[in-house]
């Protein structure tokens, strides 16, 4: 057990390093990184895997993102002045969440599938992460009874950023996702601030999600 931690800690500061020297991820957000353990959230047969820079199957047809995507995404959410509290849209296995619980006060996490949800649910219990809170809905209507947001964060690629989700932003907030991009074939990061005046929108770079999809997958 011990070897095993000691490892993963080593491996896990390698794969911090190489993500600070990209240059797209705050320090804060590296350090948080270099303390969450990536490979308690996917199966012990791929766990040796958990530190390489890439995505992993977590099941059900879906992955853990990518670390670089990772790093940058939660950058991107915790620039926002007020991290009072944040919407995730797709929390997987859990591992953007647990990163997400160290920026935010608190975090409302929305998955349709519900096996991985009360997966992400224990994990995140064995790392004694209280201030997120679950629900198991299709991510498309939001969560007004918690809104309004200072960040929503997608993690599933969508035809279009869903009304429910950009009329949930807090003003001075963010929403960040992946948006299929006409373009081109493929997917962009997108980064929308909510001003006074209206969203301004920035390109952040090109990306490959799962697609954000409608309804639930209940467990039988
Ligand atoms: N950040 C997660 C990413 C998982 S992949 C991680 O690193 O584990 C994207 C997740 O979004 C999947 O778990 C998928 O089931 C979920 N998802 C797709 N469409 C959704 C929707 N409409 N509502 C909520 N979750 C959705």
């Amino acid at each position: 057990m011990f070897g095993i931690g000691m490892t993963s800690a080593r491996a896990r500061e390698r794969l911090v390093k190489k993500l600070a020297s990209q240059d797209l991820a705050t320090t804060e957000v590296l350090d948080i990184m270099n303390e969450v353990p990536r490979h308690v959230f996917v199966d012990e047969a791929i766990a040796h895997r958990a530190y390489d820079d890439t995505v992993l199957p977590i099941g059900f047809q879906q992955t853990i993102s990518q670390p670089t995507v990772v790093a940058m995404m939660s950058s991107a959410a915790a620039s926002v002045e007020n991290r009072s509290r944040i919407l995730e849209i797709g929390t997987g296995c859990g591992y953007q969440t647990a990163i997400l619980s160290r920026l935010f006060d608190e975090v409302y996490t929305i998955e349709r599938i519900e096996s991985l949800q009360l997966r992400a649910r224990r994990t995140l219990a064995n790392l004694e992460i209280s201030n997120v809170t679950f629900k198991f809905a299709d991510g498309h209507d939001g969560w007004p009874e918690h809104s309004p947001f200072n960040a929503v964060l997608g993690t599933a690629s969508a035809e279009e950023v869903p009304a429910a989700l950009s009329d949930q932003v807090a003003l001075h907030g963010q929403l960040i996702m992946p948006v299929n991009d006409p373009l081109y074939v493929g997917q962009s990061l997108i980064q929308w601030e909510c001003t006074s005046t209206g969203f301004v929108k920035r390109d952040l770079c090109g990306v490959r999600f799962v697609p954000m999809l409608k309804g639930v997958e209940a467990t039988p």
